[in-house]
């Protein structure tokens, strides 16, 4: 029998951990300066793999206890106990990269993006002109034929999961993965985690929190 796959869905959280932002005087949230230097002038992203690398992130305390939290930017932060439990089973995909102010947690950085055939993903990509957000207004936001960004080349909203037929599958059936075509807004990007049934096995064994598993076909 084919293996079986879930996404694994952050649960019960906060959503009040902010990497690449912080409170103005006035309490609204703002990009750190840092972040602004490379954010691209067309559409307003920044590559936050790039910000990740370079640390670029806010002192911060992650108001949690659960395994699995995702900051509001998208970016997922593990426990030390989700990194113990990935390391000792050997499941590969996950690099780990310590929070600025909170040794409680790691930046956990997804290293397996499997090949996406966009046609058969079933993704809806989206224009800024469909969506007349805050955000996009901010930006001219010219996009070329195939809706990237002209400047950085992001895509400007990708909306739902690729379904499984249409991603390149790793080998490895212990390998957390995510889709080359990430969940996109116009804010913020999300890497959202595939495991197959072995991953998750280990995972529910391990009593990991903060996490929804949700099968995809
Ligand atoms: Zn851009």
């Amino acid at each position: 029998m084919a293996l079986r796959y879930y996404l694994l869905v952050p649960k019960d959280q906060r959503v009040d951990t902010w990497l690449f932002h912080k409170p103005d005087d006035l309490g609204k949230m703002c990009r750190l300066p840092e972040v602004l230097q490379i954010q691209c002038a067309n559409c307003g992203k920044f590559d936050e793999r790039v910000a990740l690398h370079r640390r670029t992130t806010a002192d911060i305390r992650v108001r949690s206890k659960v395994d699995l939290v995702c900051a509001v930017e998208g970016v997922m932060l593990a426990s030390h106990r989700f990194r113990q439990v990935i390391t000792e089973n050997a499941i590969t995909g996950c690099d780990f990269s310590p929070v600025r102010g909170d040794d409680r947690y790691w930046v956990l950085h997804p290293t397996v993006l499997v090949a996406t055939d966009l046609a058969t993903s079933g993704l809806r990509v989206v224009t800024p002109a469909e969506t007349g957000s805050v955000e996009a207004s901010e930006f001219p936001c010219v996009v070329d034929k195939e809706l990237r960004c002209v400047a950085c080349h992001r895509r400007f909203q990708v909306l739902g999961w690729p379904g499984l037929t249409s991603m390149t599958l790793p080998k490895d059936p212990k390998t957390i993965f995510v889709s080359d075509i990430p969940l996109e807004q116009p804010g913020w990007y999300s890497p959202l985690l595939y495991g197959s049934e072995d991953v998750v096995t280990i995972l529910r064994g391990s009593k990991i929190t903060g996490i929804d598993y949700t099968p995809v076909q």
